[in-house]
């Protein structure tokens, strides 16, 4: 590769991600007449939002109108186990309305109630119905909406380049650099500012309801190299049931409307489990602890031949599985040839959703690096160490806006801005000696490994053995990664690209065990098995650096509406309730 091969661009704001956030942005963006490109490594009617199922939540009041944006604020601090930013959250749930009303402009086509208002229903652990929905694909409608929008207004977009390094000089944000995905060729693109939607890292998990290639760490790598501190990094939401079987369908979703329909949970001996772990509300336990359950069991050796347990709806017959269950009964027949009416699927939790991510403010989500933003799935603040399911939607259509205004500010800012030669050779080094080397090592196998131990070593339970040994068994991977070959051939740069997911995906690994080896107790989804209590002196945010360090930082007070919300809120029960 020559230099004469690497393309040049500039743009007011470069996006990277066209998932729910980046897309967002990018429509503010250019609504508000800022020149913008978004680019990302997948195509944009299939970024990793489509998978969303279950709904976007906003106190609408059109179900329930006791609800206000205070109680959808108060509920969500408390779901997250007292570690979300009550900053961030109120302003979340403020504007989420909003956000809403924004994507129905857009034409997203969301379940109404025969008076023309949109409908409303339960979700998790909220106090009223605040999730809009459309049927169980609210996620590709939105982001249906979010592409037909973007295209509207002539936003420009590609999904061929792999961004592998933010172009960053004395503390500011000049660009990008990556390669496109079919011929190689380089991309400098230079901006003013740069907003991060990449999205999480829990692909880094052997099982994951993320598809392959996708959340790989790609976002947390760009942001540590360039400068910013993550986040809560241990703090990753685990579904209790993923198939586990074939194998590249891995962690692959399998919705808790199962359970919620009356399915079944067994060991290997057919026991039913969940009469131990809780004889009242057996499969409709709440979700941390079936998701403990299932991976006590396997744990223990009362699992499948595959490292599952069994979910069982059989009993419930043809018609009714085919009436309640139909897209789970073609992801089985599609994925695992398998037919759900008669045989039990097998299930183990899988790794769902990254609720730490890259440090930003709460309020404008700025980065440790002058003129980068990041927002979604890959940014942290809002869910605490636990997310309230139908939150994450909102949180990329509210914070994208924002986000977007917040770019277009500091582009319009700037007197002018300064670029790097060095920066840009930096980068371009990078991929020059990757593909140069030849070596023993190979992105995929390597990937596999990091999987395993994060799996074994910082999975739904963690210990400080366990952590130190992901640790050593993670500088091992590492190692080896430096002899990895990489080889493009005729089909295109697929395997660059696993090789810089991979480097993500050890970074990522990294800041995850070190944050969980410094969270000495259990609260929300981490689980120590050495310190099974919650710590009051821990209701902290744990602050990764490059270096390893880890500081805390505490959680500042609500707001007094919010903190009366708090003060006023019955138990709520989440029985029968979906929480995806
Ligand atoms: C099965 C499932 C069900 C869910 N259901 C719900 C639900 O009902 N409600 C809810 O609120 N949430 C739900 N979620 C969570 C929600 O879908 C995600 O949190 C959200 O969609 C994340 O959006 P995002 O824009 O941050 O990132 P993504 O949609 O992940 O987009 C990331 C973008 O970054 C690009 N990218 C990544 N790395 C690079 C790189 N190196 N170079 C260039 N581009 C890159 C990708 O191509 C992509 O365009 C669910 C998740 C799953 C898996």
């Amino acid at each position: 590769m020559t230099q004469l091969e690497e393309r040049r661009t500039a743009a007011s704001v470069l996006v990277i991600g066209t998932g729910a956030a980046g897309l967002r942005a990018a429509i503010e963006l250019t609504e508000r007449g800022v020149q913008v490109l978004c680019v990302a490594k997948r195509r944009r009617d299939d970024a990793h939002t489509v998978l969303a199922a279950g709904g976007i939540n906003a106190a609408l009041r059109t179900m329930d109108p006791e609800d206000s944006w205070e109680q959808h604020a108060a509920d969500t601090l408390r779901e997250s186990y007292w570690l979300a930013d009550p900053r961030a959250v109120e302003l979340l749930c403020r504007e989420a309305p909003a956000a809403i009303d924004d994507l129905v402009r857009y034409g997203a086509q969301f379940a109404r109630e025969e008076d023309g208002g949109l409908t409303q229903r339960f979700f998790g652990a909220h106090r009223f119905r605040r999730t809009c929905f459309a049927g169980d694909y609210t996620g590709r409608e939105i982001q249906r909406a979010l592409v037909r929008r973007a295209t509207e207004l002539g936003v420009a977009m590609r999904d061929d380049v792999y961004v592998t390094r933010l172009l960053v000089h004395d503390g500011r944000v000049f660009g990008a650099y990556g390669f496109d995905l079919e011929d190689g060729s380089r991309w400098v693109i230079v901006a003013d500012a740069v907003i991060l939607a990449a999205g999480g890292h829990t692909r880094i998990w052997r099982r994951s309801s993320s598809r392959r290639d996708e959340n790989t760490g790609d976002a947390m790598r760009l942001g540590a190299d360039a400068g910013c501190r993550l986040r809560d990094m241990e703090l990753v939401q685990f579904h209790p049931t993923g198939m586990v079987f074939p194998e590249e369908s891995a962690g692959t979703l399998v919705t808790e409307a199962v359970r919620g329909e009356g399915g079944i949970l067994r060991n290997a001996s057919g026991e039913r489990f969940m009469e131990r772990y809780d004889p009242e509300r057996l499969e409709l336990s709440a979700r941390d602890r079936v998701a403990l359950a299932n991976y006590t069991e396997i744990a223990e050796g009362r699992g499948t031949e595959h490292g599952g347990v069994l979910l069982d709806v059989s009993h419930l017959g043809r018609d009714v599985v085919l009436q309640r269950l139909p897209r789970m009964y073609r992801q089985f027949v599609d994925l695992a040839m398998l037919d759900i009416t008669r045989t039990p699927m097998e299930v183990a939790p899988t790794a769902h959703y990254s609720m730490g991510g890259i440090r930003i403010d709460p309020e404008t989500h700025a980065t440790d690096v002058e003129g980068l933003y990041a927002v979604g799935e890959c940014a942290t603040g809002v869910h605490g160490a636990n997310r309230l399911g139908g939150n994450s939607l909102a949180e990329c259509i509210v914070f994208g806006r924002i986000v977007g205004a917040e770019a277009a500010r500091w582009s319009a800012g700037l007197d002018a801005q300064a670029r790097d030669r060095v920066a840009i050779a930096a980068a371009r080094d990078e991929v020059d000696v990757l593909l140069a080397r030849r070596g023993e090592e190979f992105a995929r196998p390597l990937q596999r490994a990091v999987r395993d131990l994060m799996s074994e070593c910082c999975g739904v339970v963690r210990s400080e053995d366990g952590l130190k040994e992901g640790l050593v068994r993670l500088a091992e991977v590492a190692a080896r990664a430096d002899a990895m070959e990489v080889r493009p051939d005729i089909a295109g740069y697929e395997d660059l690209a696993h090789a810089f997911d991979l480097q993500g995906s050890l970074l990522a690994a990294r800041a995850t065990i070190q944050c969980a080896l410094e969270r000495r107790e259990t609260r929300g989804a981490h689980n120590r098995l050495d310190f099974p209590e919650q710590d009051p002196r821990l209701q902290m945010n744990l602050v990764w650096a490059a270096d390893g360090t880890v500081a805390r930082e505490s959680v500042p007070p609500s707001s007094p509406a919010v903190a009366a919300a708090l003060s006023e809120r019955p138990e709520v029960d989440t029985a029968g309730r979906l929480l995806e």
